[in-house]
């Protein structure tokens, strides 16, 4: 049974000295009942009491690996319900399915490997593959298998209900370590000896949410790399799990539910399946099996789990400084917005379209939108005369004439005032400046 605040405190050293970030023990002990700090936080706790208290001072839900080296991948760790919360840690992993029967292997993965964009300055990419036996046959499976861990560095899942397939595939990739699916009720005893032999997690797979329950009870004793998939697979069947599993994990600390998550789409609509699939981000899904790989597919999935993984107390910033967007040169416009990474790569992307080198200044708003920094003060004539001042730009052109993002006109005056430059109202949205350019600058 869960541990309360009341009893976690009873155990800590009530010094009250504030080490652990929490200004008393007692508040230290109610974020650790709820799961969101760490118990080595406190520097003081005794062995006995880190023994008592080791239940109430692991993660809701377990931290588990898979793959190794650049490309290997967190699951779970997740302390929250809601985003907004604190925030989500651990995006969900994509997954591409690849037949072992697959004709084509090369080309396939080849395209999967190449499942990658960048977007707002961060990397993003499929991140594993699914290798499905479907041909049944141990042999074919261990060579599919071996042929494919040589051709990509992604993280494999080895996805068999046949034992033997498993045993003739896993020890030749386990240095890669894998996720070996699935261990059921008919077979779990040795696919879980299996994976804990060669150190790897292993997925458990119910029928449903109950069943699974009582499975991972059967196996947590015996081995805890574990990844729960509760066999569902209509969408809101699915989701309901998802749920589920999440508020007993992180509200009741209930521990047979207390790893991450993995769920199959299955719609053999492509759109249906990308909807599938974005629920499944947004729910608390830890890995997405998926069958589509296209990028006009999987592009949207990526952008969507990034935004939903976005720490929502930490807007994503580029750095305040001069962006020189083409080849520049002294009488190059010079553009104002501020440096949220999506408002900010929204403008590079439009300048660079409108063929007309400029210069981008970001100025400083703690990563916040221009309307979000204007309502708040931070994008106002006094922070962008001071950035005009200091980024150095004076340097670089011949002119004193800037743009101002079109939703901030009402600061045209002031600023003009302020900073001596001749300020031009430029487009409200991004999309307007290659006209805008093209009208001014050409
Ligand atoms: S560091 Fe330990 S002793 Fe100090 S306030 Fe936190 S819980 Fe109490």
């Amino acid at each position: 049974m869960a541990l309360t605040g009341l009893d976690i405190f009873k155990q800590l050293p009530k010094k009250n000295c504030k080490e652990c970030g929490a200004p008393t023990c007692l508040a230290f002990a109610m974020s650790l009942a709820a799961g969101k700090v760490a118990l080595d936080l406190c520097p003081y706790v005794s062995e006995e009491a880190k023994e008592n208290l080791g239940a109430a001072a692991a993660p809701p839900i377990r931290l588990v690996t898979m793959g190794v080296g650049e490309t290997a991948l967190t699951l779970g760790d997740e302390t929250v319900i809601f985003r907004h919360d604190k925030t989500f840690c651990h995006p969900t992993v994509f997954a591409i399915e690849v037949n072992d029967t697959a004709k084509d292997l090369t080309a396939k993965i080849a395209k999967i490997n190449d499942l990658k964009v960048e977007r707002v300055g961060q990397q993003l990419g499929v991140n594993a593959i699914a290798v499905i036996n479907a041909s049944k046959d141990a042999a074919t499976y261990k060579d599919v298998v071996g042929k494919i861990a040589a051709l990509t560095q992604l993280p494999l899942i080895l996805v068999s209900d046949n034992v033997a397939a498993l045993e003739a595939a896993l020890p030749g990739v386990a240095a890669k370590k894998p996720l070996v699916y699935a261990a059921t009720a008919a077979n779990y005893e040795k696919v879980v000896e299996l994976a804990k032999a060669n150190a790897c997690p292993v997925a458990v797979k119910g029928t449903n949410l109950a069943d699974t329950v009582e499975l991972v009870e059967k196996i947590a004793p015996l081995y805890k790399e574990l990844v729960i998939d509760t066999g569902s697979r209509a969408t809101s069947q699915v989701l309901a799990d998802q749920t589920q599993i999440r508020r007993l994990s992180v509200k009741k600390k209930f521990r047979p539910l207390g790893y991450p998550t993995m769920t199959f789409t299955e719609s053999a609509d492509p759109r249906e399946e990308v909807i599938q699939a974005s629920v499944y981000v947004a729910k608390f899904a830890g890995i997405v099996v998926l069958k589509a790989d296209e990028k006009s597919q999987i592009l949207p999935l990526m952008a969507w789990r990034q935004n939903v993984y976005t720490d929502p107390q930490k807007p994503i910033a580029v750095e305040a400084k001069i962006y020189e967007i083409g080849a520049v040169t002294a009488s190059s416009p010079v553009y104002i917005c501020t440096n949220f990474a999506l408002t900010y790569f929204a403008v590079e992307g439009e300048v660079a379209g409108s063929k007309i080198p400029g210069y981008i200044l970001p100025v400083d708003t703690d990563g916040t939108s221009v309307l979000t920094s204007w309502a708040s003060g931070k994008f106002s004539a006094d922070s962008i005369t001071e950035f005009l001042e200091s980024s150095g730009i004076k340097a670089k052109i011949n002119h004193t004439t800037c743009v101002l993002p079109g939703y901030t006109a009402v600061l045209s005056g002031k600023l003009k005032e302020k900073s001596g430059w001749t300020v031009m109202v430029g487009p409200q949205e991004a999309a307007g400046i290659p006209a805008f350019a093209k009208a001014h600058f050409a």
